[in-house]
């Protein structure tokens, strides 16, 4: 058997279901795919990491006798060129998204493909109501399913009678060549997955308590690291379970199971309103501009953007204030902030990101009821009193006291500071998206 193992989003050697799957002969590889990266600007933070994780992957898979053979190219060229070189077939693991399954529907015309399970914990083909329909409610999904009580999860091992195939191995392009400048990353990405995982350990039992205070550290920062599986979700799962007061981070890791499940049964939900719902959005531009850039008057929702185009990261509770400001209060579709956080977030998974964008639009599969509408100002006094995250990101706030952070127009009148005025009323905002999602019509009532 010859086969190429090709590497995607699962960049680890461990409990690795491609490396445990394959025999004889192999080709491990990995494309550094033209068709991805030419759509990205040249200081995205997010190729710095997977280029990092790639040259760690390989001298991983070197340590065992292996290699990795990189190639910055399209993938139809790569398996075009590698299709004549007598391989039975590619191994990878599974992606659910457009472009992937489009991608992969091309190759398999070249190649037979076999795909694994690698990324996911669970199989959205098999969690089925009774009625073989797919769940659309977060609590019943959960609860049918059995892996929560179950003994531990099988984990993969990686066969010691792999032989890699000779080949050149030796091309390993810069980032410059790949048309990017190294980027400074946030701490906790220059650490392994499991040096992460060993920060937050002591933080489990007062992560249900502390999740959401953005101004402390109080989550796992590991959603970057799942993203391109440099830990396996089921490694982590049985790690986490022995651990006394996990259930509620159990619960938040079967969300991105979730989100993942409900674009694989509604792919249309990437595009469309998965509850049929038309909404007459605004739309407008110039608003959106300034929630891009963090100019909207308001301290949390500009301190948050600001802190998002500097970082590429956003605390889950931020992502749910900014979100629901923009699709409530300036209501604006919230596919043009699914796709702002696309170009930018470090943890950026199609799933998790639609699902919760529908979510906080009202519009998703077991989403927010439409008149739930964060109170931008309430959520920042609540959960950053002293208003540390603010004056951390926005340093002209800095000598402001909190409550005039913290309330609406507090900051119009003060001459000693230039803050932009807000560009909505949050109260008359509020009432005008209620009244809008209240009378939307289902689409085939239009
Ligand atoms: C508008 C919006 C967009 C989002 N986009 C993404 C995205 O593109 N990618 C992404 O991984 N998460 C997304 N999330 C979910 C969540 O914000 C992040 O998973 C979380 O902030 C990551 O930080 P953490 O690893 O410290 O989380 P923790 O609180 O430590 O949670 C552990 C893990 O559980 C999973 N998880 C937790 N909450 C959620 C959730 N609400 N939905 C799905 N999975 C969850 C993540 O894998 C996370 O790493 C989004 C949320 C919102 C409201």
């Amino acid at each position: 058997m010859k086969q190429i193992l090709w590497f995607r989003r699962d960049l680890r050697i461990q409990d690795s279901a491609i490396l445990a799957k394959a025999k004889d002969e192999v080709l491990p590889i990995f494309i550094f795919d033209k068709n991805i990266l030419d759509k990205l600007d040249a200081d995205d933070k997010r190729v710095t990491f997977i280029y990092n994780s790639v040259l760690e992957l390989k001298s991983k898979l070197q340590s065992i006798n292996l290699d990795l053979a990189i190639f910055y190219s399209y993938p139809k060229e790569v398996f075009t060129k590698l299709s004549n070189q007598n391989f039975d077939e590619i191994l990878c693991s599974v992606d659910f998204d457009s472009y992937a399954k489009k991608r992969d529907e091309e190759i398999s015309k070249i190649l037979p493909m076999k795909k694994c399970l690698d990324s996911f914990l669970t199989n959205p083909i098999n969690c089925l109501k009774k009625d073989n329909t797919p769940y659309k409610v977060f609590t019943p999904y959960y609860n049918s399913l059995d892996m929560i009580t179950s003994s531990k999860l099988q984990t993969y091992q990686t066969p010691k009678t792999l032989k890699k195939i000779s080949f050149d191995y030796s091309f390993v392009p810069s980032l410059e060549d790949l048309g990017f400048k190294k980027q400074v990353l946030p701490d906790f990405l220059n650490k392994t997955a499991e040096e992460v995982i060993d920060d937050f350990l002591p933080k489990m039992r007062t992560y249900q308590k502390d999740r959401d205070f953005f101004n402390i550290n109080a989550t796992s920062n590991i959603s970057v690291h799942l993203r391109f599986g440099l830990i396996s979700v089921k490694k982590l799962f049985n790690q986490m379970r022995d651990i006394p007061n996990s259930e509620f981070f159990i619960r938040e890791l079967f969300w991105r199971e979730f989100y993942n499940y409900i674009l694989y049964h509604f792919p249309k939900s990437e595009f469309e309103n998965f509850n049929n719902k038309h909404i007459p959005w605004r739309n407008n531009e110039d608003e959106f501009k300034k929630w891009c850039e963090g100019n909207t008057g308001t301290p949390i929702i500009d301190a948050a953007m600001r802190h998002f185009n500097n970082t590429g990261t956003m605390h889950n509770r931020i992502r749910m204030i900014v979100s629901s400001y923009l699709c409530k209060n300036l209501l604006i579709d919230w596919k043009w902030g699914e796709r702002y956080f696309a170009s930018k977030l470090l943890d950026y998974e199609a799933s998790s990101n639609i699902g919760s964008w529908q979510w906080a639009a009202s519009t998703g599969a077991d989403s927010v009821p439409y008149f739930r509408i964060f109170n931008p100002y309430t959520q920042s006094v609540k959960f950053d009193k002293e208003a540390v995250f603010i004056k951390s990101v926005i340093p002209e706030l800095r000598d402001i006291l909190p409550k005039d952070i913290h309330t609406e127009y507090g900051l119009t009148n003060n001459l000693l500071i230039n803050y932009p005025t807000p560009i909505i009323d949050i109260k008359e905002s509020r009432l005008r998206a209620i009244d809008t999602f209240k009378h939307a019509k289902t689409k085939d009532k239009l």
